[in-house]
């Protein structure tokens, strides 16, 4: 398999190429040059497997130029009972006859994005040492990424993590969980800011291009393909658990704010699993939405974009977006490098035509709807009191737009990214209760805390880097 970009450049890259890369030289997204097709044999065969063996064939198809042994050895020491809670990885949830949730929230930081960064950080390791290279991964995080990167690269040879949050802004359990990481490679910087000064150092430090030669720097940020491609198997193993024979179609909703997520539910079904629609659940930043109900995708600026109880969809523009984009286009590159290295950086976004749209919403399955901070509210009261469950907010989001279009006969999954105790004061406001976090993570606001505080400098950011750097 080998691998193009969204903007044309059609150079043929392998898998561990464009593994330790972001975007393509000509600012597009690696994509692989087709999507294997999936028959009914194998759907048959696939259905029994075990999630790391599921994942084991479905990587195999993307991924040639790791010996399958060692592929296999990689998924398999990944997805564990021990880090992810349960046999099945990612269990389903039935609230009623035809809705289930999936969970993917039981990994170590209690949201969906552990299910990729795991797998990324054992790739990573392996990689970098084949080629005798080390990496210093430079993230900004006002939450779940920075999370999920530090506890999948903690302990990893040849890798060190230098986090960047903003200074007693993250909700106390965030802290607790990043702070109290006691690996030596592990670096948490707290920097006296807000949100949007760490993401500017970060930039700042990426553009000194020698800078960033010299000192090894990369990113794990949500547009890698290795993190998307990980994704697409709970695709797979959420329609097995649903369905009984492949003759079935489910569709899933999915709470969407760079469109990672949905993006890899996509490649599953055009792989050719039975989903029958791909729902996109966006909250008040509802950039998805108005795109799948207007054709218009419109970019908004940071001073558009609100604050949320569901913060980790608090985007305002999608950065994965730019793959469905293409395969929408019919993988036309000329096309989508004019429309996303061009329109949206000089208009702020485009429009497609009605047929397009038609072919979005039909061939490709999609549909979209848009939650708010009440819906939020009530959706978690009312699955509370319905089911007996608690949803966090992002969750929230997806079930209040699943109840609205999920339709009779048809299976509905929806994905549930994060656990309510990481969003605590929001279950609260909606049902009075404290949810609490898994037995296991009880004790960790008590644990010494190991961080850094950095004045909002790039300056002060590489003077620590030159001097804790893995060379
Ligand atoms: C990251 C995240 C999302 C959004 O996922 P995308 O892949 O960016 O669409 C939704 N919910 C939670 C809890 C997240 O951490």
């Amino acid at each position: 398999m080998k691998y193009l970009s969204t903007r044309g450049d059609a150079t043929p890259r392998g898998f561990s190429d464009i593994l330790l890369e972001g975007l393509a030289p000509d600012g597009g997204l690696y994509l692989p040059t087709h999507y294997p097709k999936v028959d009914g044999a194998t759907l048959a065969r696939w259905r029994t497997l075990a999630y790391a063996d599921l994942a084991v064939e479905i990587l195999g198809l993307y991924v040639d130029d790791i010996p399958a042994a060692d592929l296999r050895r990689l998924v398999r020491a990944t997805y564990t009972e021990a880090v992810f809670g349960t046999a099945a990885i990612t269990p389903l949830k039935r609230l009623d006859d035809g809705l289930h949730l999936q969970a993917l929230s039981n990994g170590p930081t209690l949201a969906f994005k552990d299910m990729a960064m795991q797998l990324l950080g054992q790739l990573f390791e392996y990689e970098l040492a084949r080629r005798g290279e080390a990496l210093n991964i430079l993230g900004a995080t006002s939450g779940d990424t920075g999370s999920a990167a530090e506890y999948a690269m903690r302990g990893k040879r040849g890798i060190s993590v230098f986090m960047l949050s903003p200074h007693g802004r993250m909700s106390p359990f965030q802290q607790a969980q990043m702070f109290s990481l006691q690996d030596a490679n592990i670096h948490n910087l707290a920097v006296e800011g807000v949100f949007d000064d760490c993401q500017d150092i970060v930039k700042a430090v990426s553009n000194d291009l020698a800078f960033k030669r010299r000192w090894r720097i990369g990113t794990v940020n949500s547009i890698n393909w290795a993190r998307l491609l990980a994704q697409v198997v709970y695709y797979f193993a959420g329609y097995f658990q649903a369905t009984r024979s492949d003759a079935e179609a489910v569709s899933f909703t999915v709470p969407s704010g760079n469109f990672g997520n949905v993006c890899a539910g996509h490649v599953a079904r055009m792989m050719g699993l039975p989903i029958r629609r791909l729902v996109v659940a966006t909250n008040e930043n509802d950039v998805l939405d108005e795109f799948f109900r207007t054709g218009a995708y419109r970019v908004r600026g940071s001073a558009e974009t609100q604050e949320t109880s569901s913060p980790s969809m608090d985007i305002s523009k999608a950065s994965n977006f730019e793959r469905f984009v293409f395969d929408l286009l019919g993988r036309d590159g000329a096309a989508t490098a004019r429309l996303f290295g061009e329109q949206v950086p000089r208009q702020g976004g485009f429009t497609l035509d009605a047929d397009t749209m038609a072919r979005a919403r039909g061939d490709f399955g999609f549909s979209s709807g848009r939650s708010t901070h009440a819906d939020r509210l009530a959706t978690i009261r009312r699955c509370w009191q319905q089911h007996g469950t608690l949803v966090d907010t992002h969750t929230a989001d997806g079930l209040k737009v699943a109840w609205e279009q999920r339709e009779s006969g048809v299976p509905m999954i929806v994905l549930e990214t994060a656990l309510p105790a990481k969003f605590a004061a929001t279950i609260r406001e909606a049902t009075g209760i404290d949810p609490e976090p898994p037995p296991g993570l009880r004790h960790l606001e008590s644990l010494p805390r190991r961080f850094t505080v950095v004045p909002p400098d790039v300056a002060a950011v590489k003077a620590y880097l030159e001097l804790h750097a893995t060379a």
